[in-house]
This record gives C-alpha cells, structure tokens and sequence, in this order.
C-alpha cells in the first residue's frame, strides 16, 4: 500500500455549515461548489449540504451544473451557474433546470425564463453587468429574482475597496426592488451584517479554510491528505535528495520518504518551507517530487513502514500550507488531483 489517502469529512463540513449559518444571521446559505466541490467531490459535498438545510448551489460551468444535477437525483435544488450561458447552450441550461447568471446585457436579452438572476461587477472587474448598464436591463422587463456581486478585498476588513462595492451594490440593487440581493463570498459574510443581505455564498469557509485566510479555530478541517511511509535511510553530511541541489544535508540526519508528491497536489516549492504530521509532532518536508517526499525525522522515533504522515488536515492547516507557499487556500485544495484514494468519512450511515 503505498497510494495516498484523501478522507473528506462530511461532519467537518456540516459543523462548518453550523459556523456559517450562525455568522450568516438570517441570509439563505447557498454553497459554491465549482470545480467538483473544490476538488473534494460536489455530489457528496452538496448532498450532506442539502441535509444540513441548504436548498441552492452555485457552479461556475455549464459542465459542472448538469453534473451536479445529475448527482442530486430527484432533489429539487436551485443550481446557479457563475458563468451563465452562451448562445446554443439554452437547451442544455433547461435540461438540466439550471439557472443561469446573466452577465453580459447579450445574455439578458436571450434570456427566455421566469426568475432571472443579474451579476453586476462592483469593482472586481471580471464578469458581470457594469452597474451604468442596470437601466438597459430594466428596459428588457426581465422577471428579476436576485441580484448579485462579488467583492474583491474580503479577506481584509480594513481595506477600503470593501465600502466602495458596498456602496455601488446597494444603489443598484435599490433599482430592482422586487429582487433578493447577495453580495458575500466566505470573507464577506464575516465582514458585517451590512454586507450579507439576503443570500451569501461561502465556498472555502465550509471546507475549514478561515475567513481572512488564517487558520480560524471554529472552522474544522474537511480534507486530509495522508501518505505512507515507504523508507526510512540515514544521511550523511553533504548527501543530497531529491533532484539537483533540492536538499543537501547539513549533517547527519535520518529521513522518512512518503508515497506523496506534486502529482497527488502537494507544491514542489513548499520543500524547505512546509511541514508533514508524523507521531504527533509537526516535521519538516526537505524536499518534493511527483510521487514522493522527503521528511527529515532526525529527532523522531523511527516510523513504522506504511505509517500515515498527514500532509494537509486537521494538523496542518489549509491556510498555513497556503500561506506557506504563497497561494490561496483555494488553489491547494482545488490542486488535490484524483490520484489519492479517496474516502469519504462521516458518523451517520444514512446516505442519500
Ligand atoms: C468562488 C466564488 C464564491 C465563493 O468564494 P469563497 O471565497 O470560496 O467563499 C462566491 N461567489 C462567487 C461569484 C465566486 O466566484
């Protein structure tokens, strides 16, 4: 056995749920789970989600949505699609019984459903309807549900960018009166009851990752990544491992190697700057390859061949990991590649 474990803990999740729900006030919760639940799995994601008291979902593709679709069998959730639709992608939104998020005035105008939901860029400047363009919009008549925008600067409650997309998302949600309005991602719904209106949509927060991207110790770990030990060997000085010069040995040390590398989503580049979970202490990663790393176990007891090191988890925390290697905590998740055998891990036996 010498594959690494990916344990996705779906009751992590559904206490993260509770923390969101509890700093959310009354908002509806809509979880994002694009790019396959953050890597983690959106069906299962979404399906423990939807016992915990979530009715609608955000994607980012089209692709993504009738996948979801498809894993929620006969649940009558809301599927949001980020991306909304391009022309001759309207059969496959409807099949699906998707709903799309317009944002371009092109989209509004082909848009033939009952409850649409408008996108307008407040100052991130990706997509979206620029907020002059709101009185084109009203001329169309569309039947408007809800409206949405993204901040750019969450995670850093004193940044002044905040009060600004505020500011211009509250006076062009004022021109759709009959429609719900959401404005917070994770950061936003931590920034204030002024910034969460009536739906908020947390990604990473219900993955454990913290709201101002530190380590928040309310929120649980959902993803741990482990990997075996496969060899233990002694190094003298001036020994080096991996490939090149990525480390050298200063003295004599012992090293434990672990059946994890890039290809499984840890960095290349946190050898010499992250750590693995290994007998309780924290160890330093010396040096990362596409299917192995190496550990420095000098002053640990000698591990037990197979034994699990845990290289992302409740240990070692996704935004430590992140910052560590000067990434966002979404990127090291969403980098977990398939290559890890996956379980996911939860207390109740009732599955839907
Ligand atoms: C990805 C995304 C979110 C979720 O962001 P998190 O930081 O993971 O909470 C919410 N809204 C939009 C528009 C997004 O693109």
């Amino acid at each position: 056995m010498s594959r690494a474990c990916l344990t996705i803990d779906l009751d992590a999740l559904a206490h993260n749920y509770g923390v969101v729900r509890t700093a959310a006030g009354g908002a509806e919760i809509s979880p994002v789970v694009k790019a396959d639940g953050y890597g983690l799995g959106a069906g299962p994601i979404a399906r423990r989600l939807w016992r915990e008291g979530a009715h609608s979902y955000f994607v980012a593709r089209l692709e993504e949505g009738e996948a979801l679709r498809e894993e929620l069998g006969g649940l009558e959730a809301d599927i949001l699609v980020l991306d909304g639709f391009q022309p001759g992608e309207e059969e496959r939104i409807d099949a699906a019984g998707l709903t799309p998020v317009l944002n371009t005035l092109e989209q509004a105008r082909a848009y033939r459903g009952s409850g649409a939901v408008l996108h307008f860029d407040t100052g991130m400047n990706r997509i979206g309807l620029a907020v002059d363009e709101a009185a084109s919009v009203i001329e169309l008549g569309l039947p408007v549900r809800l409206v949405i925008s993204h901040l750019s600067a969450a995670v850093d409650p004193g940044h002044p960018r905040n009060g600004r997309q505020l500011a211009r998302f509250e006076s062009v949600r004022r021109l759709f009166p009959g429609a719900r309005a959401s404005l917070a991602a994770s950061a936003g719904i931590w920034l204030g009851e002024d910034y969460r209106f009536d739906l908020v949509r947390p990604g990473i927060s219900l993955f454990g990752g913290g709201p101002r991207e530190v380590p928040d110790p309310t929120l649980r770990a959902v993803a741990r990544l482990e990997a075996p030990v496969l060899q233990v060997r002694d190094l003298s000085a001036g020994d080096s491992v991996g490939y090149g010069d990525m480390f050298t040995a200063p003295h004599e040390m012992r090293i434990a190697v672990l059946g994890a590398g890039y290809a499984d989503g840890m960095l290349r580049r946190g050898a010499g700057r992250t750590q693995a979970w290994l007998n309780g202490a924290a160890v330093p990663i010396l040096a990362v390859t596409m299917d192995l790393i190496a550990i420095d176990i000098t002053s640990q007891p000698e591990p037990r061949h197979g034994q699990m090191a845990e290289l992302l988890g409740p240990n070692i925390l996704l935004d430590d990991l992140a910052a560590a290697v000067e990434t966002a905590p979404h990127e090291c998740l969403t980098r977990l590649s398939t290559r890890a055998q996956r379980v996911y891990a939860e207390r109740s036996a009732i599955l839907l």
